[in-house]
């Protein structure tokens, strides 16, 4: 195949929601079979195919879409006979083959050949260490064979796949194994049928030499469901803790959501080359290696945790996904929306709540508010698409998940669930959209239901039609007399690209007052029965500006405003330094104390550069120190909440406070927030050595919420210490390195020692490498780190390290450890102003667009703020976005986000 031109395109078209139409015409079976060779692959399909009596179509042309195939014979079957179809019968391009003048039911049979080998982009059916495995979301299967490749077509599979024995004694596909048997020339075959009707992007085919570790799980009506994961054999040790995260999803789905498996086997891969975390694939999940293998010797608890979230997130799909599916790629969000709140509610039960609702905020602040105010912002349910591979986002995953999560705020615990039960079951088998998922939701708060309310969400369907990031104001009036408290509350919302004006959100803003002893008072809303005699309620600010209006408040309040983060928006109102440290030390909503103490943190940091560029000598408030000290020597809090509320916000997150006209000045802000650091070491240094001491662990390493508590506060003090250049606190840091019998405890030290100039940090990478050469996860890790030092000269060590025998830019976990982490992790190594960060990043993305497009375009992100810089970097980052789309045959991909991000 050639991944080289045909991905190539010179004026790529747009495709638009508001044209969507039906298909013309449907398969109701597909019989197929595969011939596996390494560089010759034969694909046999044939299709039983009717006339799609919805369709309002007028022409009789089936479209069939087809990429980088070689079309080797076509043969339709009629009812009266069969016929070869010459190049005469049809009209084919690079990516559709039309044939006109078909009957209304009928059945085709077509033979492709494909070369697995060269299929670097990983769409499609492609090798990967010596297995042949598939990745169809979103436009894979086209590359497979010519099929109407669109996820409202779904049908029943039926898969024959022939390999040789000795290379490939497992064959996999969807489904039951219903028959095999051996053939000539050491061959062997096998046959898969999947009972349930499904779209194509949901077909997998998997041929390798792998381990497999079995186990069993029990449905709650009392099946008995067959667990395989495949892996390849050197991993056979890392197989335990994805099967216990997939039998916790089985029984939290089950006891959560009410939804039971359907299938008598469920089967995971392991594969290496995979360019994203995981896929769905009915009763056959494929999943990137480093989202699935798991060993306390070279795993993090980032990544057990991860783990955890990704097998229940792929797990959770077969309902929301795979039962009942997209009807288009616009409704990307209807499947992973939901998905992934799924996912964080699982977390969520299994792990500590606030330290996972903190997490989920971390990644929208982070990542998707910044989306949201640039180039490339799009709403939840995006209206158009050059390239929907580009529209995997953080807006339609993470934004999208906060949406569901409004929902369920709004409608609350019982009637989201009897909304969720109405959803499967009315649309079971279906390809469906977000309005048929809101309209459920809806129907499980009808009052004839058996619930008080009955919701409108239409006005709440903005979530889905609007891009960017709301901001909310607010004001408070506290009357003496009357012993009563009044917030008004204003929204609004920057245009974003194609979306001048913005229409009201509906907005659920949960709400509580604090006492001045920090206790939560008794609410008693103004004319809501629903929020009397409660400490907390949901404010629904659905108007531009709204009062809210307390009685018998006894004295004036501290509100805590937007608990759990009850909405995605940005509270614009500032409050004091000292109201922040008041709920700080006081909020008993977990989050919002947590938050409050980054609010104060960022406040210092943004005067301090102020400062710091005015060339005053900075000082760090004492006050702060002094909440901090107790936050850290407080005995009764979680330790992982504790670490959390000692990290100060992510220089990324600081940047992006800046707007337009105020530029960030990338610099200072590393600068200050290590000042930050070391004065914080300086002032507590026996404080952190004491909690870092006490903190100790002896015995095996465990994946539990209160050892991985312990190890995170251990390493947040060891990071603080660190900043104070002292000997002895390397050498701490170095025998953390050497004497831990885990991973987490180990990555830590190592990228600590990466970070400082110290005389062990060479010796401790080399040894690191030297253990773990073998292993490409750990590898990876080692990769990354180097990657993410503060230290002058990073960038020249990654360009060297590009070189290095362990480095391949065709595998994209290395991509991302490497290229990905040092462009969009390493904000002040990547921005430095000679424009070589620049340079760097445009060089790696021309180069692989000519592999894996996909990969390409997600580095790209790296320039998506570059208006909020100042103008020489503006200028910088200009020119390298204009060098990359000056040059011929642009993917798609690469194509769309610079145009964008240039527009
Ligand atoms: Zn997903």
């Amino acid at each position: 195949m050639d991944s080289l031109t045909s991905e190539s395109i010179s004026e790529p078209n747009t495709i638009f929601l508001k044209n969507y139409t039906v298909p013309a015409y449907r398969v109701d079976t597909v019989i197929l079979d595969f011939d596996l060779r390494e560089t010759k692959t034969i694909v046999r399909s044939e299709l039983k195919i009717h006339r799609n009596p919805e369709s309002h179509a007028s022409h009789h042309n089936l479209e069939l879409n087809g990429q980088n195939l070689i079309l080797l014979s076509i043969e339709l079957i009629l009812a009266t006979g069969s016929q070869w179809l010459t190049e005469n019968d049809y009209v084919i391009d690079d990516e559709t083959l039309t044939i006109a003048n078909v009957p209304n039911e009928f059945v085709i049979k077509i033979t492709t050949e494909i070369n697995p080998k060269e299929n670097l982009a990983l769409e499609g059916l492609y090798l990967s260490s010596n297995m042949f495995c598939t990745q169809c979301e979103a436009q894979g299967f086209r590359r497979i064979t010519y099929f109407p490749d669109r996820p409202d077509v779904m049908s029943l599979f039926t898969v024959t796949i022939h390999a040789n024995q000795d290379q490939f004694p497992i064959l996999l596909s969807n489904g039951n194994k219903i028959d095999s048997g051996v053939e000539s020339d050491n061959r062997h075959w096998v046959t898969w049928q999947d009972p349930f009707p499904k779209p194509c992007y949901l077909f997998a085919l998997v041929a390798g030499d792998l381990y497999c570790k079995q186990d069993k799980f029990m449905t709650a009506s009392g099946q008995t469901v067959d667990l395989y994961l495949y892996v390849e054999h050197e991993n056979n040790h890392k197989c335990d803790h994805a099967i216990v995260c997939l039998k916790q999803a089985m029984k939290w789905d089950e006891d959560t959501f009410g939804r039971e498996y359907d299938l008598d086997n469920f089967m995971i891969v392991a594969v290496n080359d995979f360019n994203m975390g995981a896929m769905e694939n009915k009763g056959l999940n494929i999943f990137n290696s480093s989202c699935v293998l798991a060993s306390p010797e070279t795993s993090t608890d980032a990544d057990y945790y991860r783990i955890q979230g990704i097998i229940g997130h792929e797990y959770f799909h077969n309902w929301s996904g795979n039962r009942v599916t997209c009807r288009d790629w616009f409704q990307l969000s209807l499947k992973e929306g939901f998905t992934v709140f799924r996912d964080q509610q699982f977390s969520s039960d299994m792990n500590s709540a606030a330290v996972q609702r903190i997490d989920d905020v971390n990644i929208l602040r982070n990542a998707q508010f910044s989306q949201d105010a640039g180039p490339m912002a799009h709403p939840v349910r995006p209206q158009e698409y050059i390239e929907i591979s580009n529209f995997y986002t953080v807006t339609v995953y993470n934004k999208g998940a906060e949406v569901v999560r409004m929902i369920h705020t709004l409608l609350g615990e019982s009637n989201f669930r009897k909304g969720s039960d109405i959803y499967f079951e009315r649309h079971d088998g279906q390809a469906v959209t977000v309005e048929d998922f809101v309209a459920a939701m809806e129907s499980g708060s009808d009052s004839t239901n058996g619930s008080k309310i009955n919701f409108d969400l239409k006005q709440f369907m903005n979530w889905y039609h609007q891009a960017g990031t709301p901001n909310i104001e607010f004001k408070e009036h506290y009357d003496a007399k009357k012993n009563s408290y009044s917030l008004t509350l204003q929204q609004s919302c920057a245009a974003t690209p194609g979306q001048k004006i913005k229409n009201e959100f509906h907005i659920p803003i949960r709400v509580a007052l604090l006492n001045l002893q920090g206790k939560t008072i008794s609410l008693d809303l103004d004319g809501e029965d629903n929020c009397t005699n409660v400490d907390e309620c949901i404010l629904e600010l659905k108007a531009k500006e709204q009062v809210f209006t307390f009685n018998n408040v006894q004295s004036k309040p501290m509100v805590s405003l937007l608990r759990g983060f009850s909405a995605p928006v940005k509270i614009l109102t500032s409050r004091s330094r000292l109201e922040l440290a008041f709920l700080f030390a006081n909020d008993s909503d977990d989050f919002n104390r947590w938050n409050a103490g980054q609010e104060l943190a960022l406040d210092i940091i943004l005067s301090l550069v102020k400062q710091h560029k005015a060339g005053a000598k900075l000082q760090l408030d004492d006050d702060y120190i002094a909440a901090f000290k107790k936050t850290l020597c407080n005995d009764y809090l979680d330790n992982a909440l504790k670490a959390q509320a000692l990290s100060l916000p992510s220089e990324s997150y600081i940047a992006d406070q800046y707007q337009a006209g105020d530029y960030a000045d990338t610099d200072a802000i590393h600068h200050v927030r290590i000042f930050v650091r070391q004065q914080l070491a300086k002032h507590l240094e026996s404080d952190l050595l004491r909690v870092y001491q006490l903190s100790t662990l002896i015995g095996d390493y465990q994946f539990n919420a209160k050892d991985m508590g312990l190890r995170s506060i251990r390493n947040c003090c060891l990071a603080y210490l660190m900043e104070l250049n002292n000997n002895n606190y390397y050498q701490l840091c170095a025998d953390q390195f050497k004497q831990s019998n885990n991973m987490t405890d180990v990555m830590a030290a190592l990228e600590l020692l990466t970070n400082y100039e110290n005389a062990y940090q060479a010796d401790c990478l080399q040894t690191f490498y030297e253990q773990w050469q073998n292993d490409a996860l750990v590898i990876d890790k080692w990769f990354a780190i180097q990657a993410m030092s503060r230290l002058p000269g990073t960038l020249d060590k990654v360009k060297t390290l590009l070189n290095h025998p362990a480095f391949t830019i065709k595998n994209p976990n290395r991509v991302r450890a490497l290229i990905g982490r040092f462009c969009l992790g390493n904000i002040a190594h990547f921005h430095n102003e000679d424009g070589s960060g620049y340079q760097f990043l445009a060089d790696q993305v021309l180069l692989l667009d000519k592999l894996n497009p996909q990969i390409a375009a997600r580095l790209i992100q790296g320039f998506s703020q570059w208006r909020n810089y100042n103008e020489n970097r503006q200028e910088l980052m200009k020119n390298n976005l204009n060098r990359i789309i000056s040059v011929d045959n642009l993917s798609k991909d690469v194509f769309e986000i610079v145009s964008k991000t240039l527009a």
